[in-house]
């Protein structure tokens, strides 16, 4: 985006105008020579014609020197934002491990090996190798989700919203799905439960109250329009105190015995009992499978730690329902993706230690103590280093993020940055104002402001990364810009 400041054109004089250079002698600056060998022709002149127009457009004004030696260092500072990615590479220390604005999970490096490879070459994705005949590229993954799950049969989507309204609309289209109320949750980014079903096209059944469902009302609930019963695991949200509601295994015999299929969205999928590694229990889908539930849907990058992608898994005949679903090819997975995905189950399948090598449970699973340490070592480089802040390494709690195990929370250290102002609206500012330069760094830093402080919880900084979260730091320069 031009940093230009328009000044209608009477304004400016006529002879600051003459002074600018033109498009070729620009262009033959000599500071500009090895950038535009690099960047070729096209792009350089494009640049320069920005850059001058810009200066045109701004007259004499004092932020617009337009020497050409400074016009050359606005082309030089052009060509470096030119060349960066739109899909920045940050550091996330929200404290929010798997945080959805910041692309969920890390793959591990089997996975990331997986997606190139495949990006590479041409793949056996809907090719039978026995006969030369055509394939259907979910056979790649069936046998390993159906092992993992315990489950008949899988498909996989782009997505768990996606694999929610596949589910409902081949199993539930023009009937009734019926849900408890405490269970039409909204998860971030527009993802409304009653919502959903519409867009499937079911009409929804709500049963019991927020706080309390029982058994009789999904039983009551049932009648000759009913297509499904469906659960949903209350991902961000608790409900406490006097609770009630129905679990799967008696779920699943009410619907059995009213002949309708149970569906169960998990949201996040964890393929591991996380308690082993003293995070919260989180409840999986073999857990479900195994209590009857005739369909399960997940997330592939959320506790699963793979790529973006919705996991189907169930009964044969509900499976084979979905597949032939018109929607299935709209919504179906890519080569990258599909490898990314199989390389991560294999961990599940294969690893005496999938939380190791995933990086996503290697972050929750990492202990406080290590974080104290890079918490330390931080401070020893970093302490002073501000000019209007005073920093000190503080005790936080972590959250898995993404729906996931709201209430709980991780223990974790964090960097936090006080400002030394003695006003409140001071301090708030300059704090907005140091935020606003950590995301504006070449790999930006995302931090949380709570509590009158900059927060950075160090969880996600993984002592490999250490070197180049410095390097950041050190680009900042000492002085206080304005918000
Ligand atoms: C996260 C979540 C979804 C949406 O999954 P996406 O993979 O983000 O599409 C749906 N249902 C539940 C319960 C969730 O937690």
């Amino acid at each position: 985006m031009p940093d230009t400041v328009s000044v209608p054109q009477a304004s400016i004089p006529q002879d600051s105008r003459r002074r600018l250079p033109s498009v070729d002698r620009l262009l033959r600056h000599p500071s500009l020579q090895d950038a535009i060998a690099h960047h070729g022709h096209k792009t350089s002149l494009r640049i320069v014609r920005e850059i001058l127009d810009a200066a045109r457009e701004n007259g004499d004004s004092p932020q617009m020197p337009e020497d050409e030696d400074s016009l050359a260092q606005q082309v030089l500072t052009r060509f470096a934002a030119w060349q960066r990615p739109q899909t920045r590479e940050v550091f996330n220390l929200t404290g929010t491990v798997i945080h959805t604005n910041l692309g969920r999970a890390l793959l591990s490096e089997s996975a990331i090996d997986a997606l190139t490879r495949v990006a590479r070459s041409p793949v056996a994705l809907e090719y039978d190798l026995d006969d030369g005949g055509r394939g259907d590229r979910d056979d790649l993954i069936e046998g390993l989700l159906c092992e993992l799950t315990g489950a008949e049969a899988a498909t996989v989507v782009n997505n768990n919203a996606a694999a929610v309204v596949l589910t409902l609309g081949a199993l539930g289209a023009g009937r009734e799905a019926i849900v408890s109320r405490g269970e039409l949750i909204e998860i971030g980014g527009a993802f409304r439960m009653p919502d959903i079903m519409a867009a499937a096209g079911c009409r929804l059944h709500e049963v019991g109250t927020t706080n309390r469902t029982h058994p009789r009302d999904y039983r009551e609930a049932i009648n000759e329009d009913s297509g499904l019963l469906v659960k949903v695991h209350a991902s961000n949200y608790a409900i406490e105190g006097f609770t009630k509601s129905v679990d799967e295994r008696e779920l699943a015999e009410i619907a059995q015995a009213a002949g309708l299929p149970l569906v169960v969205d998990l949201g996040s999928g964890a393929l591991t009992d996380l308690a082993a590694f003293g995070l919260p229990h989180e409840t999986l889908p073999s857990d479900v499978i195994a209590a009857g539930a005739d369909v399960v849907t997940f997330s592939g990058d959320k506790l699963l730690g793979g790529p973006q992608a919705g996991i189907i898994v169930g009964r044969r005949e509900h499976i084979e329902r979905i597949k032939r679903h018109p929607l299935k090819r709209a919504l179906r997975l890519d080569k990258l993706v599909l490898a990314a995905l199989e390389a991560t189950l294999r961990h599940y399948r294969d690893d005496d230690h999938p939380e190791r090598s995933l990086p996503t449970l290697r972050l929750l699973c990492r202990n406080v103590e290590s974080i104290h340490a890079t918490g330390e070592r931080l401070m020893d480089r970093l302490a002073g280093r501000i000019d209007g802040f005073t920093l000190e390494l503080a005790d936080c709690m972590s959250q898995l993020g993404s729906g996931s195990l709201p209430v709980d929370r991780l223990p974790s250290v964090a960097l936090v940055w006080h400002s030394t102002h003695a006003r409140r609206d001071e301090r708030e500012r300059s704090l907005r104002a140091l935020a606003a330069r950590l995301r504006g760094l070449e790999r930006p830093i995302i931090g949380r402001i709570r509590e009158g402080a900059l927060w950075l919880d160090l969880r996600c900084l993984e002592e490999a990364h250490e070197a180049t979260f410095l390097a950041q730091l050190d680009t900042l320069h000492g002085e206080e810009t304005s918000a």
